[in-house]
């Protein structure tokens, strides 16, 4: 690959060049959702201009236009997180709309009173609801993996929280509130040992680092197309092929069935049989576009370049007297969480905003950490591959002018 050109990059996405409040938009709400490039606007765009149909159901040439586009779109899905087939990609409306998918398919077939499921505490909501709901109807025990100071999970409370009873483990590869990395490969193989399945989060971690499902040996990986880049609505359930085969069917309609009567009804095979209904053909298309730009920079070289912004990012913020970065952990991505004392964290985004700075204040979607740490929000700025030093120096400058009283 090239070497990294970040100018080049910001000239792919055309938001970056909007003003707010008379100031250059500095986009460091990554964690909650990200900018398109080009690519992928003029990609779904031209979906609608030559190729928009319904799917799979007819003769006609633009049938054969979007289907083949669709089609494409997984084939790009499966490349890029490295599955051994298409046919364990399911498209789904996000990360969210997947964790679902697997807690009402696999959960209430495989789950039962006296079974246990392990998360942790760094949890989004989307971790945490649809597996609480499923031990409420099936009378099964949430356990919780609790972590150290810096917010990285506690392998040997892992180990301990692991049993026989232990029939499935769903946790982040990396956390939104706070950035942490987790070992997810040993977590993987520590839960394989015991005999459980695994589904991996990887909504914060598909745009930072490279994920190979393979290599992970995750059962599932989930996460959002607009969180790398490609638009909201779609996202992608990858799920071992075996285990995709052995799940029942969650919602039901057209698209998914084989052959339909009164007295029985024959599915499709996998992927078809999770995807009832019409589907949001276009944005998948547009997240395949969205992969492919991503493909052709090279994670490698995204994470790179990130990493070495996040350390300058925290070396200045940390310089910042009565500021608190919440999430220290060594291995860490994008996300750097604060409080600064004496200013409530609404206050802060909103004086960010006036200097163009997005960031997101609140809980993040994962009230649980942050109330590990005391807290009920934090300021979150969070960054992508197309952010600058420069940003990073505005931010830290304005920040300093908000602790000083000057923005007041
Ligand atoms: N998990 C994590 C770690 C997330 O960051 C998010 C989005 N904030 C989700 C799940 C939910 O994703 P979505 O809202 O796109 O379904």
């Amino acid at each position: 690959h090239p070497a990294f050109d970040v100018q080049a990059v910001r000239r792919d996405f055309p938001i970056l060049k909007e003003r707010v409040n008379g100031q250059p938009l500095v986009w460091f709400d990554n964690a909650a959702t990200t900018q398109k490039p080009q690519a992928v606007i003029d990609r779904i765009s031209y979906f609608y201009e030559h190729e928009n149909s319904n799917i799979h159901r007819a003769a006609h040439e633009l049938a054969a236009r979007s289907t083949d586009a669709y089609e494409k779109a997984r084939d790009t899905v499966a490349k890029f997180m490295n599955a051994s087939s298409s046919a364990e990609i399911i498209f789904a409306r996000g990360t969210t709309e997947a964790i679902n998918l697997v807690a009402q398919s696999w959960g209430r077939q495989n789950i039962g009173a006296g079974d246990e499921i392990v998360i942790t505490w760094l949890e989004h909501h989307a971790n945490i609801v649809p597996w609480k709901q499923l031990c409420e109807v099936t009378g099964a025990t949430l356990r919780v993996v609790p972590v150290d100071e810096d917010g990285q999970v506690l392998l040997g409370e892992y180990q301990k929280l692991l049993n026989s009873h232990t029939k499935l483990v769903s946790f982040t590869q990396v956390s939104n509130a706070l950035g942490t990395v987790t070992p997810a490969r040993e977590m993987i193989e520590m839960a394989h040992r015991v005999g459980a399945r695994v589904l991996l989060d990887g909504a914060q971690s598909v745009s930072h680092l490279r994920v190979d499902v393979q290599a992970l040996d995750c059962d599932w990986f989930v996460f959002s197309g607009h969180k790398i880049f490609g638009p909201t609505g779609i996202g992608v359930l990858y799920g071992k092929a075996e285990l995709l085969e052995a799940m029942p069917p969650w919602q039901g309609g057209g698209n998914m069935i084989d052959d339909v009567t009164f007295e029985k009804i024959v599915y499709q095979p996998a992927p078809a049989r999770f995807e009832a209904g019409t589907g949001n053909i276009a944005d998948a298309v547009g997240l395949g576009a969205a992969l492919e730009y991503v493909l052709k920079i090279g994670i490698d070289n995204i994470a790179r370049y990130e990493h070495e912004l996040l350390v300058y990012a925290m070396d200045a913020l940390r310089s910042i007297s009565g500021l608190r970065l919440i999430g220290t952990a060594a291995a860490k991505t994008s996300v750097l969480s604060f409080v600064l004392e004496g200013h409530s964290n609404q206050d802060i985004g909103v004086a960010l905003n006036r200097a163009g700075i997005a960031v997101r204040t609140g809980h993040h979607c994962a009230q649980p950490i942050l109330r590990r740490f005391g807290l009920e929000s934090t300021v979150r700025p969070s960054l992508a591959f197309y952010n600058t030093h420069e940003e990073v120096d505005l931010l830290v400058k304005t920040v300093r002018r908000i602790q000083s009283g000057k923005d007041f």
